[in-house]
């Protein structure tokens, strides 16, 4: 729709109204002084009719030819909104990038006042000022949130000029919209480096997280999907990376015609954002809002190249108020939905707490790997029949520089299930044995250095002899070395475990079954076990005297002893237990009644007092 000629239309029409109305006037003149038989004084009648068309005439042409040098003067603003309102605040002009952003008809805008556009995001008081300046000033620059005819927000950085006649009245308004995705162009250099991707020239997560936090000061409501592509690896064999970058620029013009993407960001090479301001009504309007940001991302691009997406999607306020929290929940979200083979997937708090700690572990550990930050503790383990300290478990300690301390029992599992296992492990047998040595010139004796395995570290390729070669390496004699492992793999994985502990046991190394007592292995199984040291589990020992006689714990003793193991009892913590202990006839425990886990110093200094 043309605007400025409807415009000119409507005030023709009034004229040929005004027109008409001075016709009828001439008529009724006429007729009175037919009636009265008066002659017609024609100057008088054609006078009347000039100065009627002047009257007519004056304020059409006078407020067309304003509009239409406005209109000439912002002409260059064409993708800009441009607004003009009377001197009653009504639209009387609206350029077309008005009526595509806003989605209105001018018909549906002429006559009404720019209030149809209010979001309801700034207050009265806002409001208030912006007045305040037009009428002292003349005009107002600042940044506005208004809300389209489907009732999406957009925010808007707008001018608004007054126009006044020659006596100094003010006529019109005029209001300069531009839309802020747009100020992308004015953005310095330096600007641009920072907050955007060096391939795409898209907003990058920098960019994504500050017009995440600006939205929420400004209390604008808000989804975000965080959308990666699946068959990545497919596409990029088959295209090259110019045409593969293109696709993505191209999706987010697509993004933002398509459901009115408010935000996009690039935040790496397969991975992107998107910012949408939907008013959503519940759940199932969540739904369908990122389904049809995931159908317009999966639409091809071509014959060859469609997107398969995975997507995590968030909203703000209801998932959380900080813009780095609300991108890590939707990170979360994401990769469960990938590891779910989802098209997508919506936060929610219930799985979030669980998996945001293991998702922060994991990536945790990425860096504790990089920068070492583990280190060991030992625990003395004492022999009953001289009380002295024979040896030591060395134990994992874990500081991490975002979580803090991270107790083994609870990175352990994750380290495993990602991978992280080989350089730990190789960390503990590498740092243990090193300090062994130690240990040894210290104390003057040859004292036994415990160490943990899981049954994943077994998985590895040739872990028997990978562990074997370390030993060798610290030039120990491989009898001076334990590997523990618990009950519950003998008992699961023993088949697959057995050859190597059988090659480990030859090679000199002992093997102990570790938390025993807990993993339901049969006692005729115990015979056949390629193991040589049984460590009775801290809670058949946990209650004495007060709520246990201690009698199971005897005969688990009797049942190591006569089966030809070496037997140790694990979380001795008073001297009770430590008497008990010493007339079963376990061989040596281990607990804070003794030490509890000690740094290298600290051992060295229990070892030169023992
Ligand atoms: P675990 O192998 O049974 O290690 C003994 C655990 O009992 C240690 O906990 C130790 O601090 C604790 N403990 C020692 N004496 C007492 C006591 O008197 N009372 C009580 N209540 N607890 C006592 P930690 O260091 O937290 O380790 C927990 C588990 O994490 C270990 O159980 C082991 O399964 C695993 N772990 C620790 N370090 C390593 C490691 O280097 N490699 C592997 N694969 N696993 C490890
Ligand atoms: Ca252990
Ligand atoms: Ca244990």
């Amino acid at each position: 729709m043309d605007s400025s000629r409807n415009f000119i239309r409507i005030r023709l029409r009034q004229l040929l109204l005004m027109t008409g109305g001075v016709f009828f006037l001439l008529l009724f003149v006429e007729a009175l002084y037919a009636l009265f038989d008066v002659p017609i004084p024609h100057f008088f009648l054609v006078s009347l009719v000039l100065l009627g068309g002047a009257l007519c005439l004056v304020p059409v042409f006078k407020n067309a030819s304003d509009v239409l040098r406005i209109i000439q003067g912002i002409s260059e603003l064409a993708t800009d909104g441009v607004v003009i309102t009377d001197k009653h605040n009504k639209i009387v002009y609206a350029n077309p990038a008005v009526m595509d952003t806003y989605g209105y008809s001018f018909e549906e805008l002429f006559g009404k006042t720019p209030s149809l556009f209010k979001s309801g995001i700034q207050d009265a008081a806002f409001y208030r000022a912006m007045w305040k300046s037009i009428r002292e000033k003349g005009s107002w620059t600042g940044e506005i949130w208004d809300v389209k005819k489907n009732g999406d927000y957009i925010l808007k950085n707008m001018r608004i000029e007054t126009i006044k006649n020659s006596k100094g009245k003010v006529r019109y308004y005029l209001a300069v919209h531009r839309d802020l995705t747009e100020m992308q162009a004015l953005q310095s250099e330096k600007e641009l480096l920072i907050n955007y991707d060096q391939d795409t020239q898209l907003p990058n997560k920098r960019y994504l997280l500050k017009r995440m936090q600006s939205l929420i000061d400004d209390q604008v409501p808000f989804q975000l999907v965080l959308s990666k592509v699946r068959n990545s690896v497919h596409l990029s064999d088959k295209h090259s990376q110019k045409q593969y970058t293109e696709t993505f620029k191209e999706l987010e013009k697509r993004l933002k015609k398509t459901v009115s993407a408010s935000f996009y960001a690039q935040v790496d090479s397969e991975f992107f954002a998107v910012i949408l301001h939907k008013r959503i009504k519940n759940e199932e309007a969540f739904h369908e809002q990122v389904q049809s940001v995931v159908d317009a991302c999966e639409e091809p691009f071509t014959n060859a190249l469609r997107f398969k997406m995975t997507a995590g999607a968030l909203r703000f306020p209801e998932d959380g108020d900080e813009a780095k929290d609300l991108f890590n929940k939707a990170m979360v979200t994401f990769e469960i939905s990938a590891a779910e083979g989802n098209r997508y997937l919506l936060y929610n708090h219930r799985f979030h707490k669980k998996l945001s700690w293991e998702y922060n572990v994991r990536d945790a550990l990425y860096e504790a790997v990089q920068r070492t930050e583990f280190s060991l503790r030992y625990q003395p383990i004492v022999e009953f029949e001289t009380g002295a300290i024979v040896g030591c478990e060395a134990l994992i300690r874990w500081t991490s520089k975002t979580l803090g301390a991270v107790p083994p029992d609870s990175f352990l599992p994750i380290a495993e299930k990602y991978g992280f296992m080989t350089d730990i492990g190789a960390f503990i047998y590498e740092t243990g044995f090193q300090d062994k040595r130690i240990f040894d010139q210290v104390s003057n004796r040859t004292l036994h250095m415990s160490v943990n395995a899981s049954v994943h570290q077994f998985a590895e390729k040739d872990f028997a002899d990978t562990f074997l070669r370390i030993v060798r390496d610290h030039d120990l004699p491989p009898q001076e070395v334990c590997l523990e492992l618990t009950e519950s793999s003998f008992v699961s994985d023993y088949n697959r475990l057995n050859k190597d502990l059988h090659a480990l046991r030859k090679a000199g190394v002992r093997v102990a079954i570790d938390d025993f007592g807990t993993g339901y292995s049969s006692l005729k199984r115990l015979q056949t076990m390629e193991a040589d040291v049984l460590k009775i589990d801290r809670t058949f020992l946990a209650g004495y005297p007060e709520t246990s006689d201690g009698n199971l714990l005897k005969a688990m003793v009797q049942i190591g002893k006569s089966s030809e193991f070496s037997v140790i009892v694990e979380g001795v913590e008073t001297k009770a237990q430590h008497d008990l202990l010493e007339k079963s006839g376990c061989d040596a425990a281990q607990g804070y009644y003794y030490a509890k886990p000690l740094s290298k110093d600290e051992f060295v200094s229990a070892l030169k007092n023992s």
